[in-house]
């Protein structure tokens, strides 16, 4: 399958290698075939509870090396199991921790494991499992994840879904929180396929029909969960409503210091993908263009940062005849597929609208298979006009029409 230019970033965090694929495989697989970057974390190997006796206690180095052929097959099937899904080999990540005995780490230690994939991915969608799952590793591992993606200010904001492991999802008595009542469902007709391939690749977890680990089980309960969306095969989602700080971002005139960073930010290799000049842009050549975009009057560039003053992205507007202003952006690379591009663009139309009384209409051109960004400017209430060539290249118009006065 070809790859779209990557949109979201997306994070699993699993207890136990075939629980991503159990839970959330052909959502997996779906956000792959749409071109995201998922990463995947295992936390525990799998495989040492069932030689784990406390009668003689080993240390985790001894035992490690003890089981290190069972522990090497279930690496495996989780590498090829992964492979089917779309995932890719660099973005599994096996922490390797004693099975069954995620309690007998300090808590910490689990949440700053994930604290750590976390800052490195910046992911805006997290898969983990359910709170008041019976099986204790797995009530770790989603503690540690709300824990790691706690909101606090400036932090980044990720949508957790919680998915089900049957059956010890069902198994715990209800408390606090409640029972796995999903929320959310996703519509996985297209790659639910890939789950069963993905679960026959983990054998060594095989069980025979009506066990829930069954390949028949699974796809019964894909089935069972489409119903409720009217869907041949769904996978179900318990999410909280979100809760804590929402990020605000501030916006600003740009100044010269921030020339470099917009300099860097054009020249990402994944933003110069759609662009219309793909070429990189030496500094002087930039600074000297920036220094004139500064000072001419005929721009406005904002800049826009986030509650811990990080810099988001900037909005440029150049002046044309005829009360038409025309807009670029450019976000932030680290900040790409979190949905604040059209925050941005809605911030800064709206102040250039109302700093700037005789513009009466803003233009946008957009590459034409550059979808993610077409959307973008429609969310920012854009309107999509003509088709178009720039620079030898198939674009579209987007414009956006001053509100006349009532
Ligand atoms: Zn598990």
């Amino acid at each position: 399958m070809k790859k779209k230019p990557s949109q979201k970033k997306v994070l699993v965090v699993a207890a136990h290698p075939d629980d991503e694929v159990l839970g959330c495989g052909a959502t997996i697989a779906q956000h792959a075939a749409q071109g995201d970057r998922v990463v995947l974390v295992l936390m525990a190997d799998g495989v040492t509870s069932r030689t784990y006796d406390p009668q003689k206690s080993m240390d985790r180095v001894k035992e490690m090396r003890a089981n290190r052929k069972d522990m090497d097959r279930r690496a495996q099937e989780a590498h090829q199991s992964s492979a089917i899904l779309g995932i890719s080999k660099a973005d599994v990540h096996l922490m390797n921790l004693a099975d069954q005995r995620l309690d007998s780490y300090a808590f910490l230690d689990i949440v700053k494991r994930i604290e750590l994939i976390k800052q490195q991915v910046l992911p805006s969608v997290v898969y983990t499992h359910f709170w008041n799952d019976l099986n204790l590793d797995h009530q770790i591992v989603c503690r540690a994840v709300l824990t790691a993606f706690r909101p606090k200010p400036g932090g980044i904001n990720a949508d957790i879904f919680h998915f089900e492991v049957p059956e010890s999802t069902y198994l715990s008595v209800p408390h606090r929180r409640g029972a796995f009542v999903p929320n959310h469902f996703v519509d996985v007709a297209k790659t639910f396929k890939l789950k069963l391939q993905a679960l026959n690749a983990y054998q060594s977890e095989q069980r025979d029909y009506p066990d829930f680990r069954s390949v028949k089980f699974i796809e019964e309960l894909g089935i069972n969960r489409g119903k409720a969306i009217k869907a041949p095969y769904a996978e179900a989602f318990a999410q909280l409503p979100a809760i804590g700080f929402q990020t605000k971002l501030t916006m600003r005139a740009a100044t010269h210091e921030d020339s470099r960073d917009i300099w860097a930010w054009r020249n990402d290799p994944e933003v110069r993908k759609q662009m219309f000049s793909k070429e990189v842009i030496p500094f002087s050549s930039h600074q000297k263009w920036f220094k004139q975009k500064l000072e001419d009057g005929q721009s406005i560039i904002y800049v826009f940062e986030d509650q811990g003053q990080t810099k988001v992205g900037q909005v440029r507007f150049d002046m044309e005849d005829d009360n038409t202003a025309s807009v670029s952006v450019n976000l932030n690379p680290q900040f790409i597929g979190r949905g604040w591009g059209t925050e941005i663009i809605t911030q800064a139309t709206q102040a250039l609208l109302n700093a700037n009384s005789d513009i009466s209409t803003v233009q946008a051109e957009v590459l034409k298979d550059n979808t993610v960004s077409q959307k973008v400017f429609s969310k920012a209430g854009y309107v999509r006009q003509r088709e178009c060539t720039k620079e030898k290249q198939s674009a579209v118009v987007f414009a956006f029409c001053k509100p006349e006065k009532a």
